[in-house]
C-alpha cells in the first residue's frame, strides 16, 4: 500500500532568482500527512501559498503562485522535483519572491532530496486516477490527459532553430527515471529575444550558468548535457505544473508544442470536472514502484 512521503530532516540551499536577479534562501522542511506542498514566505511573516492550481498566478516564461496578493514566482523546477520523487507533504521556506535557479535544472533539487532523505507517513497516499480522457488546443498547440495505471508524460516541441527541431520525450515518471533522464535539463533562452524580455522585468538573473543561450547560428554555452535537452526541459516543466493538482496522478499526459498556460489550464480544467477521475488510495495493480522509491531514497542519504 502507498504511503504518504515526506523528507527526513530540513535542508537548504541558496541562489538569485532568474527573473528578478534576487538572492533567495530557500529551506525545504518536513510536514505532516495530507499538509501538501506548502511555501513559505519567512520575509512575510511566515505566509502561506499552497502549491494548487487555484494559486496560480501568472503563467508566460515562468509559472508564479499568488494568494492574497502575495507573489511566488518559478516555482516548476522545485515542483517537478518533489513530485517525481513522490514527496506529498513539504514546507518550503523562502525569503525572496522567486525561488532560486542555481543550474537552471531541477538536479540541484533532486540532490538536496537526496540529503534530505525521504520519510514515510502513516496515511495512505489518496491519487486522482483519470478515468476519461480530456483534450484541447490553442492554435497548433494541443494537451490531453487520459486513462493509465502510472504516471508518464508525452511531450513534443518545435523550435524554429536549427539546433531545436522537433523533439520528443515520452516516459513513465517516477524518481529513477526523472532523476536519469529530465532532471539535468536546464532551461534555455534566445540571444534574440533576450533585450526584449529584459525590458519586461524579465530573465535578469540569467546567464551562461543557469540557461542554456543560443543566438541564430547555434549555442553560445556548450556542450549539451543531452542532445534533446531543450524537449527534455520541456518534459520537466510540464511535471512541475502537473505538481499543481495538488495530488499524485495515474494518467498520461500528452503536450504538443504546450507552455505554462496550457499545462495550467488543463489542471484546472481537469479538476473542475469530477467526472474525468476518481479518487484512489490503493494502487491499480502490482506495478506500482513508489514504496522501493522510499527504500532507495532512504539508503542514499
Ligand atoms: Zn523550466
Amino acid at each position: 500500500m502507498p504511503y504518504q512521503l515526506t523528507i527526513q530532516r530540513p535542508v537548504e540551499t541558496h541562489g538569485v532568482g532568474l527573473h528578478t536577479a534576487v538572492r533567495c534562501h530557500l529551506r525545504l522542511v518536513p510536514a505532516p500527512a495530507d499538509t501538501g506542498i506548502v511555501f513559505r514566505r519567512v520575509d512575510l511573516d511566515n505566509f502561506e501559498i499552497e502549491a494548487h492550481v487555484r494559486n496560480v498566478a501568472r503563467v508566460s516564461y515562468a509559472t508564479s503562485l499568488m494568494k492574497q496578493g502575495v507573489l511566488l514566482s518559478t516555482v516548476e523546477h522545485l515542483l517537478a522535483a518533489l513530485y517525481s520523487c513522490g514527496v506529498d507533504n513539504v514546507y518550503v521556506e523562502l525569503d525572496a519572491l522567486e525561488l532560486p535557479i542555481l543550474d537552471g535544472s531541477s538536479k540541484p533539487f533532486i540532490e538536496l532530496l537526496a540529503q534530505a532523505g525521504i520519510r514515510k507517513l502513516r496515511r495512505q497516499r489518496r491519487y486522482i486516477h483519470v478515468i476519461k480522457p480530456l483534450e484541447f488546443s490553442d492554435g497548433d498547440r494541443r494537451i490531453g490527459i487520459y486513462p493509465a495505471d502510472e504516471f508518464r508524460v508525452h511531450c513534443f516541441v518545435d523550435y524554429k532553430h536549427p539546433n531545436v527541431g522537433p523533439q520528443e520525450v515520452e516516459m513513465t515518471v517516477d524518481r529513477q527515471s526523472f532523476s536519469r533522464e529530465l532532471a539535468p535539463a536546464r532551461t534555455f533562452g534566445f540571444m534574440k529575444d533576450f533585450v526584449g524580455l529584459q525590458a519586461m522585468g524579465l530573465i535578469r538573473g540569467g546567464s551562461v550558468e543557469n540557461a542554456i543561450v543560443l543566438d541564430d547560428e547555434g549555442i553560445l554555452n556548450g556542450p549539451l548535457r543531452f542532445a534533446d535537452e531543450f524537449g527534455r526541459h520541456k518534459a520537466l516543466d510540464l511535471i512541475g505544473d502537473l505538481a499543481l493538482v495538488g495530488r499524485p496522478l495515474k494518467a498520461r499526459i500528452v503536450a504538443h508544442k504546450a507552455g505554462h498556460a496550457l499545462h495550467t489550464q488543463l489542471v484546472t480544467r481537469l479538476l473542475a470536472d469530477h467526472t474525468l477521475w476518481t479518487e484512489t488510495t490503493a494502487p491499480h495493480d502490482s506495478s506500482d514502484s513508489r514504496p522501493s522509491i522510499t527504500d532507495s531514497l532512504s539508503a542514499t542519504s
